[in-house]
């Protein structure tokens, strides 16, 4: 069997094709298609899906599309996509609608939640019965595999850590989402480079502020620049995010027991720099066994998401076959 993965993003679009053995056998990124609104998007992944069917024939194709945002695995809709700049999409029928293109009727779900599923079979092989996997960029998303399968709640959305609260709903800073309070606003590219402008401007000769005020749009990378010449201020950014984020973990291992959680995405390569704090939260619970025996990974693939799609489209293949025989 050959697993089709789809990345959607409001940008490009990533095409991973693998077999059963979890070998990429194919990786594209294209730019995603605008030009003839939401059909010409249908066509540009259903064009690729009839190809590579074509191509790998007579071998069972499986499909698993991944995008950000509300998405209704079980009806196969995206109820709501902030990245697509397509005009009155929501409760976008997009399963339906591929299945109506090429015949296969794609799974969909939640891009954290397959790079979830990414990492637990080619990352982790297996190992680990109950995962939490956070992906860590201007968004904080996360997926969750339960009982070595994945998770998607009731509603498709679980595994959203970003946006529970960690901090007073009304003064708390401002998350993309809207809310206040939400974790991915203390530990998001967006609130780490506000705590770095409200840092610099305490410290305007630090390393840190020389190195900002050199790029008109400063990338996160430059705070770790800063953090390996030893700048105090470049360093405290990193301690209070691996603090914000060592809270965030805390929540979730207590409420689920996880046995392993693994950081994934952009933000993931400052770990030296963050995870000391991060661990020190961590070591302060009082319910100590989760905590002792947690096995915390950083994961540096960026492409799990992709990998991730392609692989659950293989595994929810084979289980269906076997709950029909
Ligand atoms: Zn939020």
């Amino acid at each position: 069997m050959i697993g089709i993965g789809v990345d959607i993003g409001g940008t490009f679009v990533k095409f991973f094709v693998m077999n059963e053995k979890r070998e990429v056998l194919e990786q594209h990124k294209v730019e995603t298609n605008y030009t003839h609104g939401p059909e010409g998007f249908i066509a540009q992944i259903g064009d690729f899906i009839k190809q590579t069917r074509r191509k790998y024939a007579p071998e069972q194709v499986a499909v698993a599309l991944g995008a950000p945002g509300d998405v209704d695995n079980e009806r196969g809709l995206l109820r709501f996509n902030p990245n697509l700049k397509f005009e009155n999409v929501d409760n976008w029928p997009m399963a339906q609608q591929i299945y109506d293109y090429t015949g296969i009727l794609p799974a969909l779900a939640n891009d954290a939640t397959l790079a979830a599923w990414g990492v637990y079979e080619a990352g982790l092989q297996h190992q680990g019965t109950n995962v939490l996997v956070v992906t860590l960029g201007t968004g904080v998303g996360g997926g969750l595999i339960l009982n070595k399968e994945l998770f998607q709640g009731s509603n498709g959305t679980a595994g959203e850590i970003g946006h529970i609260k960690i901090a007073d709903l009304s003064s708390g800073p401002q998350c993309g989402c809207g809310a206040r309070g939400c974790l991915e606003a203390f530990v998001g590219t967006i609130g780490i480079k506000r705590r770095v402008r409200e840092a610099i401007k305490q410290n305007p000769r630090s390393i840190l502020a020389s190195l900002v005020a050199q790029e008109k749009d400063f990338k996160i990378e430059i705070v770790s620049r800063a953090a390996q010449q030893n700048c105090p201020v470049a360093l405290q950014v990193w301690k209070d995010t691996g603090y914000y984020l060592g809270v965030g973990i805390a929540n979730a291992v207590l409420l689920l027991d996880l046995d392993t959680v693994v950081l994934t995405g952009g933000v993931s390569g400052a770990a030296p720099y963050f995870m000391p704090a991060l661990q020190q939260v961590l070591n302060q619970q009082q319910i100590k066994t989760p905590f002792e025996r947690l096995k915390l990974v950083v994961s540096k693939d960026p492409n799990m998401g992709g990998i991730g799609a392609a692989l659950y489209a293989i595994h929810r293949a084979k289980k269906d076959a076997r709950s029909c025989n």
